[in-house]
């Protein structure tokens, strides 16, 4: 039986739904949490790769393509390790909620699925509904780049180009979800996906032997991955696997920086330059905001010339990621510029999309 969901504002519960009728985003009513003392970090199975964490998923393993396990490494350069979260099945970290969300659907017996994105979200709900065999509508940006909208093609999903800005893609495809034309495998607003890009976590702690970093920065847009981050490192604290948790440090683009024009005033400029996260109304920004107080956090806002400047050093130095990707190393040498992390601090950046794609 699929999980049931509810709403954490009204408690109105659900056994599918992309929203409560309040307006509120849904979670599942149960999550588990497993039990007993932390493993062995060595003696998890990389071969499952994220789904070596499944005690964790309120979701079981039916649509894969054995993401996950990404590698951690040192990058001296930045004093922090970075973790490579381009490395996965479509080049970046979205796939951490495809496979969870596609497998969502799958339980659920849903035949199409639609979602709005700027690129990186599409092309890995596209891949991975085309791994279940389910149809895909993926509206995107009239924009959008020329690899993104590829990779959405030769899946075999119906690319929809919407002229306008990011909201009217959004706007579009809700009124597609409106008429009934699919399911909603939203990465912004579907819990399965919050569920799977909470791995990231996981793999964290145990690639460093459930040792929690003081921090670790992200990209943050709609907070994919930043509130996949805080569920996870919170769902391992509860667990006991680990005994703290880190602080969450927000990269945005200027001019698309609601959470840090809220905690620090109206940033300057704009940054297109990150097309990735050019979310200016975050569906879950209570949460985010919320995070940011619980984990001692932050966020603030880079212009282009800092990510461009940025981008070319990690090319230098053989990191090859899209532009995005460099607002999170970018915002690491920011924040110690402005005294908001000790120069000793233990810190993990995630690189979340390739140049491949980029
Ligand atoms: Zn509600």
């Amino acid at each position: 039986m699929p999980s049931a969901l509810v709403c954490p504002d009204c408690g109105t519960t659900y056994p599918d739904r992309w929203r409560c009728e309040c307006g509120h985003p849904l979670e599942f009513a149960e999550t588990p949490l497993p039990g007993g003392p932390a493993p062995d970090p060595a003696a998890f199975d990389g071969r499952r790769g994220l789904w070596s964490f499944e005690e964790f998923l309120p979701v079981d393993r039916e649509v894969t393509l054995g993401e996950g396990a990404t590698p951690l490494v040192d990058a001296p350069e930045w004093d922090a390790q970075f973790k490579l979260e381009y490395v996965f099945p479509t080049g970046s970290f979205k796939d951490r909620g495809a496979t969870t969300t596609l497998s969502r659907a799958a339980e659920l017996g849903v035949e199409k699925v639609v979602e709005d994105s700027s690129g990186n979200a599409g092309a890995a709900i596209a891949t991975y509904a085309a791994r279940a065999g389910i149809d895909a509508d993926i509206y995107v940006p009239a924009s959008v780049k020329a690899s993104k909208l590829r990779a959405i093609e030769r899946a075999g999903a119906t690319p929809v180009r919407v002229e306008g800005s990011r909201e009217d893609v959004t706007d579009a495809c809700l009124d597609a979800v409106a008429s009934g034309d699919g399911w909603y495998a939203s990465h912004a607003w579907n819990p399965a996906f919050f569920a799977g890009t909470a791995t990231v976590a996981y793999e964290i702690a145990r690639q460093r032997d459930w040792q929690v970093p003081d921090a670790v920065v992200t990209p943050l847009g709609h907070g994919t991955l930043f509130l996949g981050a805080y569920r996870g490192f919170r769902a391992l604290l509860e667990a006991g696997w680990t005994d703290r948790m880190p602080r969450l440090l927000g990269a945005q683009a200027s001019g698309y920086a609601p959470i840090a024009e809220e905690l620090h005033g109206a940033s300057e400029g704009t940054n297109d330059v990150a097309d990735g996260i050019q979310i200016r109304d975050p569906v879950r920004r209570e949460e985010i905001l919320e995070a940011v107080v619980e984990t001692d956090g932050d966020a603030i806002a880079l212009d282009a010339d800092a990510v461009g400047r940025e981008l070319e050093r990690l090319h230098e130095r053989g990191f090859y990621t899209e532009p995005t990707c460099a607002v999170a190393p970018a915002a690491l040498q920011a924040y110690r510029e402005r005294g908001v992390l000790d120069t000793d601090s233990d810190v993990v950046v995630p690189l979340t999309g390739s140049g491949l794609k980029g």
